[in-house]
């Protein structure tokens, strides 16, 4: 079987391509495993301790996604994946950095041109909430905050910078995989192969795919054209595989600490979202850092008490004083990334290795607790925790659009170098540098190169 164009994946990535691609083209062919794909052979239990409780009804896709790519994962690296409709981009809270700017300097101006277009043209779409603006263009989708959020807001500080995000919410809605497919792609025009992609090849301009299915059995599809938009990791492996590239690669993302301030006064959600509400960055671009705040609900409660099993017995307590906690996502700069690929022979691994970075996360931490304890806006015990490398769950920059043409790189139409019938639309070709939340540039580019297609 021989089809035109084939996208792997049903993530935010590539479902901003196919929906962009469909508006001129009549059909795109699909290839992604759907929640009847089944392994379930259970063997990566240790992934499962430190993951939020809604994210652990997922376990068998998450299963399936490590068993039937094959990758084996170190203890301290805590990578995630998801397989079915949606991937990593089911999630509750989703927030877009509004900081995109910078990490789009390094293309063309018509690139960076067209990425900013196009993450208008999603704001837009979706009617997210927040504030973007760029040169005399504009967008503004206000939502409201409780006064805790707005005295941070309103101060100025000498090394930190305090902002409202973009948040992935239209009205009550988040914007999650699963209502961009129902409700925005023409399913008519699409069709769906539940398999699961192993490796590629190329061969007199066709493209080879090897796929199985969920019996494990093999099945080949070829194309003429192929889009990657199945996650940075499992992209980067089938890429290294198909280059024969057997060093290690760097993946790129933003080690992270969770953690809690107890407030002095009641918080309210004056809006139906669970996502932050705050984002405070560093002013130092060499060390960028940002702290994301949120207030308690009912579903962090639910992660604590599962992590921190000994806090079970307070779980009563602890929702009743929700109203009272804070909790942030302290991410830091990708030139902390700390996890490694690596192709060998039919198996991958993703490792990290030894660092001391746990230490300035919690410096970072000390020091925000200083900042809201002079504000007098809360008391002076605090907790935090550390997940490990990957628990941040942004991966990205592994094969960059870049201009010198490395062998592990794209073009600026996000073809693979040397292959122009290949392309790659998700996380993998972005390297950023300031923005913290790859998500909305990442469907950004995916509906750009859509656009540029032919
Ligand atoms: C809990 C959580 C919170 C997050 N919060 C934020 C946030 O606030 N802001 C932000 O910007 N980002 C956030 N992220 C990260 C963001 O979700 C990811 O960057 C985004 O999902 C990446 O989208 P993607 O389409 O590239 O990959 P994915 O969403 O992982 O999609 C990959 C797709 O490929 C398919 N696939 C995998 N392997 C194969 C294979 N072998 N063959 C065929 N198909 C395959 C999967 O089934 C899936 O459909 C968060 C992630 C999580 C998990």
């Amino acid at each position: 079987m021989e089809l035109q164009t084939v996208i792997i994946g049903t993530g935010l990535s590539s479902l901003s391509f196919i929906d962009k691609y469909l508006e001129k083209n009549k059909k795109i062919d699909i290839i992604s495993p759907d929640k009847d794909f089944l392994y379930d052979f259970g063997k990566n239990k240790h992934l499962f301790n430190d993951l939020p409780y809604h994210i652990t009804k997922n376990k068998n896709k998450i299963n399936n996604y490590f068993e039937s790519n094959n990758i084996t994962v170190n203890k301290n690296s805590k990578i995630l994946g998801i397989l079915g409709l949606g991937g990593l981009s089911n999630y509750w809270g989703m927030q877009i950095d509004n900081n995109i700017i910078d990490d789009i300097k390094y293309l063309s101006s018509k690139t960076k041109k067209d990425i900013i277009n196009s993450f208008f043209e999603i704001l837009k779409k979706f009617r997210l909430k927040g504030y973007f603006k760029f040169k005399n263009k504009e967008y503004l989708n206000n939502y409201k905050i409780d006064s805790f959020y707005k005295i941070l807001l309103k101060k100025k500080f000498k090394n930190l910078l305090v902002s409202k995000p973009i948040l992935a919410y239209s009205k009550k809605k988040k914007l999650t995989a699963d209502l961009y497919f129902r409700r925005y792609i023409d399913k008519k025009k699409i069709r769906i192969y539940n398999l699961s992609v192993q490796e590629i090849f190329y061969n007199e301009n066709k493209i080879k795919i090897k796929c199985v299915d969920s019996n494990n059995k093999e099945k080949i599809i070829f194309a003429k054209k192929l889009v990657f938009g199945c996650g940075t990791i499992v992209t980067t492996k089938i890429i290294l595989k198909f280059l024969n590239i057997k060093n290690e690669v760097k993946i790129k993302h933003h080690p992270r600490l969770v953690s809690a301030f107890f407030s002095k006064k009641k918080i309210h959600n004056l809006e139906n979202l669970q996502a932050s509400q705050l984002n405070i960055r560093s002013k130092n671009k060499n060390n960028s850092f940002i702290i994301d705040l949120r207030t308690g609900n009912e579903t962090i409660i639910e992660s604590i008490v599962r992590l921190k099993k000994y806090l079970m017995p307070f779980k009563f307590i602890l929702n009743f004083f929700k109203n009272y906690l804070i909790f942030s996502n302290i991410l830091l700069d990708s030139k902390f990334s700390n996890l490694f690929i690596k192709v060998s022979k039919n198996k991958t691994y993703v490792y990290s290795k030894k660092s001391g970075l746990e230490k300035n996360l919690k410096n970072i931490h000390k020091g925000f607790l200083n900042v809201l304890k002079q504000e007098n806006l809360v008391f002076s015990f605090s907790n935090n925790f550390f997940g490990g490398y990957g628990n941040d769950f942004h991966y990205f920059g592994t094969i960059p659009i870049s201009k010198n043409k490395k062998r592990l790189s794209v073009n600026e139409k996000c073809q693979l170098n040397g292959y122009p019938n290949i392309y790659i639309i998700d996380g993998s070709v972005l390297d950023f540098k300031e923005n913290k939340y790859p998500v909305g540039l990442v469907m950004a580019n995916a509906r750009r190169v859509a656009k540029l297609f032919k």
